[in-house]
């Protein structure tokens, strides 16, 4: 499939505020609704747009969406989770305005936009699929898994559809007879513009229009069941602190086969004792006695490769930075993070007698520093 730019479509720049989105979306929703605009590949534009909105307009899916594109809000994946309920139950509900073209539609889009649920089904009369809901889980990481990655076993309670009846809630389908198998009561009230309907979903059916004779003693006319799960998740290397993972379609069971929700995992990563990272970078102090970075000497670093032997020139000052190529997290030959060594020259607190005549020796061949110079004369 292409990558889409939502972005693009709604024609807003990628720093859009919230309102610059609703308001571009308002603009298109109703320039290619397809009860309005009946040329041709207006329903697909319409629901492109709906796609890109619904991402756009969640901070949590906007921010997925600029990290990972649209590969990751896919529908029709391998396990389609993607926008559950989008362009079902879209669009309904319309129908019972007659004469509707005298009327301002803007206030109708504010109820159409605020109201996903409105009405409870398709125009083919099927019952209105439901999305499962997402699932966010956290997982602790120590620093090392989150560098390399890990495969981990994660269990969750899930509502899953229940085996006993399939998802169904009950046995012996039957007509539901509160709303004749419609799965909405309809009233009409007369207004100045006509005749004006409004529907409800049916309270007994939950507006499939059907009603079971023996309620499944399992889920007690649920249809999902809350299970324990484990999953084996793939934490991908170089993973960082508060950053999530989608997987699509493993949140809770969808209703009347409705796609099911998605699960996210966001990950917690502990500090380590030593190593700090900074993106795909990894930081590491390196004390240094102040006769082995006067005089210079090899010394053995740990890294998260292993450790390595670092050639500590003559003369090396604190706060100086040592970069080892490659010795970050690790990733592909482009996204390979570095390692970078910053010297830290311990000044010794307590002498010896022996010591201190030796420091004071040296100090006797003239030491001062030359770039004292400059304060002396604002002495
Ligand atoms: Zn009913
Ligand atoms: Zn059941």
């Amino acid at each position: 499939m292409a990558k889409k730019d939502f972005y693009e479509t709604l024609g807003v720049s990628k720093t859009a505020t919230d309102a610059e989105i609703k308001s571009a979306y308002r603009k298109l929703a109703k320039k290619y609704h397809p009860d309005l605009n009946k040329e041709e590949g207006a329903a697909e534009k319409f629901k492109e747009i709906g796609e890109a909105y619904e991402v756009l307009s969640d901070p949590n899916k906007r921010k997925m969406y600029d990290q990972y594109g649209s590969a990751a809000f896919e529908q029709g994946g391998p396990s389609a989770g993607g926008f559950g309920g989008f362009g079902q139950g879209f669009g309904q509900g319309f129908g019972g305005f007659s004469g509707f073209e005298e009327v301002d539609l803007s206030d109708m889009f504010d109820e159409f936009l605020g109201g996903f649920g409105f009405g409870s089904r398709t125009r083919s009369g099927e019952p209105r699929a439901q999305k499962g809901q997402d699932l966010l889980v956290r997982v602790k990481l120590t620093f090392e898994e989150a560098v390399f990655g890990i495969s981990k076993d994660i269990t969750i309670d899930i509502d899953d559809a229940c085996d006993e009846c399939h998802g169904k809630g009950g046995t012996g389908e039957q007509t539901c007879h509160t709303c004749d198998g419609k799965g909405r009561i309809v009233s009409e009230t007369r207004t100045i513009l006509g005749v004006m309907q409004s529907q409800q979903t049916c309270p007994d059916c939950q507006g499939t229009g059907k009603t079971y004779k023996n309620t499944c003693s399992k889920c007690k006319g649920k249809k999902t069941i809350r299970k324990e799960k484990t999953l084996s998740v793939e934490i991908p290397s170089g993973i960082n602190n508060g950053e999530r993972l989608r997987l699509s379609g493993k949140g809770s069971a969808g209703l009347n086969g409705g796609p099911n929700g998605d699960l996210y995992i966001e990950v917690t990563v502990s500090k380590h004792e030593i190593f700090e990272r900074e993106g795909k970078d990894i930081y590491l102090v390196l004390p240094l006695s102040i006769t082995e970075a006067i005089l210079g000497c090899k010394k053995e670093v740990p890294t998260v490769h292993g450790s390595v032997v670092l050639d500590i020139s003559p003369g090396t000052q604190s706060g100086e930075k040592l970069k080892l190529r490659g010795k970050g997290v690790p990733g592909g030959s482009f996204s390979k993070g570095d390692m970078y060594v910053i010297t830290d020259v311990v000044i010794p607190k307590k002498l010896d007698r022996k010591q201190k005549s030796l420091i004071k020796d040296l100090d006797d061949t003239d030491m001062s520093v030359s770039d004292y110079k400059k304060l002396e004369k604002y002495l």
